[in-house]
């Protein structure tokens, strides 16, 4: 079952190097995202189920942290979908902490927020990193095509209450999609609802990576550039998101041909990606994504001038 709930390391663009945790099953979520990396949603749902046996989780865990704990930055909680939907949130948390002593992050989609329990659950992380994408409901439909029950005001205020009574570390992020939610009328409704939050950082993303929707199109460097600005002039302590990659640890790795393909399972990358994360020879990750390609373990999707790996579902 080696693989199942932890992937990585990571290079995490918000983060540093990551072990990501995996706790939800592909692909529920709250949100149907247009710009989502993992793809369409299957099933869109704002109920907290217990997915997965916690024991099976915190095994794997247990049994991957031993080996990378020397290269790591941060833990982080993530998922195929949304983390906080599962109802073990809580538990699963609690007992990664006791095993660990890395920071604990989680990555959000904010929706669940409005739920006591899960911001109870959330309190026991160092770091909450909470999408904030729209502040209107045209672009919370546009961008995030979210469940019907949901409604971008309730989980705004909510997300600025939470933001005031956690004390570890909050990384807002802002995913602006070309011609949605980023024109000045968005971008300051968002502004707004930043400013009623206490934050450490605003990380301004835009879509780097194949999205689940076709059509669906990032910034530019300049248009990024605009974005950062406009945010910086509503007095908003926000980086563009390239000052956060870290200086990865550099080293040699047996498995490189099975980490690449767990990897690709998790995160579509370019072969430049890959040799970041396992600090490995670019000669040698392309004779292996080249191997891989022809027994059909990954697929290849160009995305702009970039050549993007997808491992396939085992
Ligand atoms: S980007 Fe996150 S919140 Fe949006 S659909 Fe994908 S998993 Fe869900």
């Amino acid at each position: 079952m080696a693989g199942r709930y932890i992937f990585g390391p990571v290079p995490s663009r918000r983060l540093g190097r990551s072990l990501g945790i995996d706790i939800i099953p592909s692909k529920i979520c709250s949100l149907d995202c247009v710009y989502c990396e993992v793809g369409k949603t299957t099933e869109l749902s704002c109920g907290r189920e217990k997915y997965f046996n916690t024991d099976d989780i915190i095994d794997e865990f247990r049994r991957e942290y031993v080996k990378e704990q020397n290269s790591l930055d941060v833990l982080t909680v993530t998922g195929s979908g949304e983390p906080t939907l599962n109802k073990n949130l809580a538990e699963i948390a609690g007992r990664i902490k006791e095993i660990s002593s890395h920071p604990l992050a989680i990555l959000t989609n904010s929706t669940t927020i409005t739920d006591p329990d899960v911001r109870e659950a959330l309190m026991l992380f160092d770091i909450v990193v909470p999408s904030l994408d729209a502040a209107t409901d045209r672009a919370f439909q546009a961008v995030n095509r979210p469940a019907p029950e949901l409604d971008i005001n309730e989980i705004n205020r909510a997300l600025a209450d939470f933001t005031h009574s956690f004390s570890g570390k909050i990384y807002l992020e802002v995913l602006l999609v070309k011609g949605i939610n980023n024109t000045k009328e968005e971008m300051a409704a968002i502004a707004e609802v930043i400013k009623q939050c206490r934050y450490d950082m605003v990380q301004v993303n835009t879509v780097f990576r194949p999205p689940a929707y076709s059509g669906t199109r990032g910034l530019n460097e300049e248009e990024l550039i605009d974005a950062f600005l406009f945010f910086k002039d509503f007095g908003i302590n926000v980086e563009p998101v390239g000052n956060f990659v870290k200086a990865l640890s550099k080293g040699a790795d047996e498995n490189l041909p099975e980490r690449i393909a767990a990897l690709l399972r998790m995160r579509p990358c370019t072969v430049r990606e890959i040799c970041a994360v396992f600090g490995s020879e670019e000669t040698a990750v392309s004779d292996i994504i080249e191997d891989m390609l022809e027994s059909g373990l990954i697929e290849e999707k160009i995305f702009g001038t970039e050549h993007f790996y997808f491992g396939k579902a085992l």
